[in-house]
């Protein structure tokens, strides 16, 4: 395309298979994981290059898209491409060990960082959100935060006391790209829920990619099936079309009334950016030109609507159900709308999740190249074989295998800690030259990670020092894996909560069956996760410094 002719919007879908067109794999496996973020599978809007959570986008334009992609195909083993939010912007001479690509996405200077500043330097094609994996082009659909979604409300069923969740009704909202794996954790873990999306087409998908049960426009129905699995002690996932907003409202009374018993409540609506929230009184398909012919007015009535979605949810709390913020900065956002109790719920991080960031476990996930889902199968053996003693893996790999529907390119989740990402990178790396695997293996994961963000509504919420805003540790994280040999490395700011809210690193290696990739995925997975144990040994977690000793990791101040 020229100037005169912009790039439209196409069908695209990554190459497969173990012959590449660009000069090296590390190059090779950016473009694919670029081509895999936009594949109508897996991304839930891939004509505007949205790949999830809300605006999260995988390039600026698709000129740029197009621009990446000839670049990444033309560029030398020792070149290294800078991407600044979504847009190729240079190519430099480095050497083989450095990344192949390194990016920066909707980066702003801290008194700047406010959505209205984004959004002015968005419409005059300066910058892009980049969520978190959407513009570090390492999304792997919504299996990539099923485990954690699953692991999550296995905590929550600890925390009420029970072995697993039957018997229960979970309440949630948001059937998006994250949002949508809510209703298959709560399945798997046994219980019965209820999952509010505005959007039908959304709750559509979810039951065509295995991850919803079922869905009405009725909401008397779903309340009778979901009334009637609880009782039954069944696990069942039903959507229901309507605006959170009014119906958790509408539960409430109805709870309060003893109609139905909601024994959990959270949300993942994307509340972090008030544009992509439905305020109550505003049409579904007036959604998209109210927004941008108003974008203030349209914020107000957004967190108008977040209050009194937050309220109902703090209803719920008093009245004994276990309520938590599921990382979308609702909290925030409807103590904006005037909300005073909006905090009265903890956020997820410090509830459930922080005693694993403090071994450094977090979401390592790999994806097969090959395109070829027996090699996803191949892998879950061998990280079966490698952790047999780990029971919840175990487990969680073989419900991931017969339940997980692959969106794109076969891909894997699992959390794994300090000292164990690097021995399932060596293996895979070995399957990879022995020719039992079919092509090559990306790895990588989330950015919502025990090392790599500060964000504090979500992953350092209440952290033991008070050190919640400070972030200079996802600036060294993304340092270090440049330095270690990750074939991508990505710095962002705004991801998951909102602009202003957060700073967060990506890594991401390949496994290609060469001797250098094996020392490459030596190192970077093991300093990636170290630097996980690391933050909270500073913070001061006591079972954070216990594995440094342990592991082995080197805190220059441990014991002093
Ligand atoms: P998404 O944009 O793909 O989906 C959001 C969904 O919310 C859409 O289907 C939309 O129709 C629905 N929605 C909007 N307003 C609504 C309303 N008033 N009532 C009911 N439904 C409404 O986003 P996603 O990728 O699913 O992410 C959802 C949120 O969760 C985001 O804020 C994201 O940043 C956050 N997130 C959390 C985690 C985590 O680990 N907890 C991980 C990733 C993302």
């Amino acid at each position: 395309a020229t100037a005169a002719t912009p790039a439209t919007a196409r069908t695209v879908r990554a190459p497969r298979g173990p012959e590449r067109t660009a000069k090296s794999w590390g190059a090779e496996a950016a473009k694919r994981m670029l081509m895999n973020n936009l594949d109508p599978e897996v991304a839930e809007h891939p004509e505007d290059l949205v790949v999830y959570g809300g605006t999260g986008r995988a390039a600026r334009s698709w000129e740029a898209f197009d621009a990446i992609v000839r670049t990444l195909d033309e560029l030398e083993p020792d070149e290294t491409l800078l991407v600044q939010s979504g847009k190729p912007v240079g190519v430099f001479r480095t050497h083989e060990w450095a990344p192949r690509v390194l990016i920066a996405n909707s980066n702003l200077v801290g008194d700047w960082a406010t959505w209205p500043e984004f959004r002015r330097l968005e419409q005059l094609g300066l910058t892009m959100y980049g969520q978190m994996t959407a513009g570090s082009w390492i999304y792997i659909g919504t299996q990539g935060i099923l485990q954690g979604t699953y692991e999550t409300f296995a905590a929550v069923a600890r925390s009420l006391g029970r072995d697993d969740l039957s018997g229960t009704l979970t309440l949630t909202g948001g059937a998006g790209g994250m949002g949508g794996a809510q209703p298959l954790a709560v399945t798997l873990n046994g219980g019965a829920v209820l999952i509010v999306d505005v959007d039908e087409s959304r709750l559509a998908r979810r039951v065509e990619h295995g991850y919803l049960d079922e869905y009405t426009t009725d909401l008397e129905a779903a309340v009778a099936r979901v009334v009637a699995a609880k009782a039954a002690g069944e696990a069942l996932s039903v959507g229901v079309v309507g605006n959170a907003a009014e119906v958790f409202g509408d539960l409430l009374l109805r709870h309060r009334a003893g109609d139905l018993e909601v024994d959990i409540v959270t949300d993942q609506t994307s509340a972090h950016d008030p544009l992509a929230y439905l305020p109550v009184g505003i049409a579904f398909e007036d959604w998209k030109a109210e927004a941008s012919r108003d974008p203030e007015g349209f914020t107000a009535r957004a967190r108008g609507s977040m209050a009194k979605h937050v309220a109902a949810m703090v209803g719920f709390q008093d009245a004994g159900a276990e309520v938590f913020d599921y990382g979308n900065s609702i909290r925030a956002e409807a103590q904006l709308g005037g909300f005073d109790r909006a905090f009265a719920f903890p956020g997820f991080v410090p509830a459930y999740i922080r005693p694993q960031f403090a071994e450094g476990r977090g979401p390592f996930r790999w994806v097969a190249l090959s395109g070829d889902p027996e090699d996803i199968r191949k892998t879950d053996e061998a990280v079966k074989a490698l952790f047999p003693d780990n029971a919840g893996l175990v487990r969680w790999l073989d419900r991931a295998g017969d339940a997980v529907h692959f969106e794109g390119l076969p891909a894997r989740i699992c959390w794994l800690g300090y000292k164990e990402r690097h021995l399932a990178g060596l293996k895979f790396n070995e399957m990879v030259a022995s020719g039992e695997l079919s092509g090559p293996i990306v790895i990588g994961r989330d950015h919502l990670d025990a090392g790599s963000v500060a964000s504090p509504y979500r992953e350092t919420e209440a952290m033991a020092d008070g050190s919640d805003a400070i972030a200079d540790w996802p600036l060294l994280n993304a340092l270090l894996n440049t330095a270690s040999g990750a074939a991508w490395v990505s710095i962002h700011h705004g991801g998951g909560v909102g602009i202003g809210r957060s700073i967060h690193a990506g890594q991401v290696t390949v496994a290609d069956g060469t001797a250098l990739a094996a020392e490459k995925l030596e190192r970077v997975l093991t300093n990636d996760p170290g630097t996980g144990v690391m933050r909270h040994v500073d913070a001061g977690y006591e079972r954070a410094a216990e594995v440094a000793r342990e592991r082995g990791l080197n805190v220059p101040m441990l014991d002093a």
